[in-house]
């Protein structure tokens, strides 16, 4: 897949880091002193999407829009497949994407398995900002955004299509893992990226982003973690942020975003609250977690950052004034 199993392999290969776009690379996973402006992201991708979210933050603006500006950069980018326009489809072809947001007042808006719309995460923040819900579904979601003014197109590529057919060859869906087919197999470590964010504005409040299409192939109308407050993402101003990526019915089944900020507030630093609550997953189901990925990431009041993930490969990138383009490897259980 794209450019996460990329990054992988790269790594693996000892080959030139040059390869991530100058990206400077550090395994470390936290950081120690207190630094706001500030804004992370999952995956190496994260890296652009950062950049874009930098440029509201350096000029003194709101967390909110930066992660909103900034998630819209792999929202955008026709070269991913796990995040956006682009999307893989589910099993039935169609491309549907889920998206939430949440800022330093408690406030949330949420899209999710919506049609048509190159955007969710914009769409997300106007549930928040213009409708008494924080979540709206399926062709209700096309339907507000429509009446909104977002502009309704076929999102189904005809890359995302080929792979889609090719699926459809070989391997009828089933959320176990195709080993086969490991690429391609719903619900498996490799069919999973999804874009979460987290930012500080120089007033010290803290909002995040979170948005994907979901697992690869999935059935029509599964929704992931990805939108689910507490789940895919929490805010709170008080103490911090969290988000995840992976295999999000495990994330739900623990709502794993909540809990980590939970974690911050007793106490824990952003990398073990990371840990716990991946462990916790691996806990309730310890079979399924020898093959599944989930990373957190959290980013704490005082603008310290951690992660942790359920198996290697997970990266993150991480903006402040010192650096705008550091990607850190996650640490893992196994
Ligand atoms: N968490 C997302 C989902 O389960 C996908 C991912 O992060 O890979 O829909």
């Amino acid at each position: 897949m794209y450019s996460r199993r990329k990054f992988i392999k790269v790594s693996a290969a000892g080959a030139s880091l040059a390869a991530l776009s100058n990206a400077s690379f550090a395994s470390g996973v936290s950081n120690s002193a207190d630094s706001f402006p500030i804004v992370i992201s999952t995956w190496d991708f994260g890296i652009a999407a950062n950049k874009e979210a930098w440029k509201t933050l350096e000029k003194g603006g709101r967390a909110l829009d930066a992660v909103e500006a900034g998630v819209k950069i792999p929202e955008g980018d026709m070269n991913n497949h796990t995040v956006g326009r682009a999307g893989y489809p589910d099993r039935d072809g169609h491309v549907t994407l889920d998206a939430c947001i949440m800022d330093e007042f408690g406030n949330c808006g949420s899209v999710a398995a919506m049609e048509g719309i190159a955007h969710p995460i914009s769409v997300a923040r106007l549930v928040m900002e213009k409708t008494p819900h924080v979540m709206l579904v399926g062709d209700g979601a096309t339907q507000f955004a429509v009446e909104q003014g977002f502009k309704k197109e076929k999102l189904l590529t005809p890359e995302s299509e080929k792979a889609w057919k090719e699926w459809l060859k070989t391997a009828k869906y089933s959320p176990v893992i195709n080993i086969e087919n490991k690429q391609h197999a719903p619900g498996n470590q490799y069919n999973h990226d999804t874009i979460g964010m987290l930012a500080i504005d120089a007033k010290g409040n803290i909002s995040g982003a979170c948005t994907t299409s979901g697992m690869a192939f999935k059935l029509h109308g599964r929704v992931g973690d990805s939108p689910i407050i507490g789940a895919g993402l929490y805010v709170d101003n008080e103490v911090g942020g969290a988000t995840s990526t992976g295999v999000g019915e495990e994330v739900i089944r623990n709502v794993g975003s909540f809990l980590v900020v939970e974690l911050m507030r007793q106490g824990y630093s952003p990398e073990d609250a990371c840990k716990e609550a991946v462990n916790r997953i691996i806990k309730k189901k310890p079979q399924t977690a020898r093959d599944i990925q989930v990373g957190f990431l959290a980013i704490n009041k005082k603008g310290r950052y951690g992660a942790y993930a359920i198996q290697p490969g997970f990266s993150f990138a991480v903006c402040n004034t010192e650096k705008q383009d550091l990607l850190v490897k996650g640490k893992s259980i196994y």
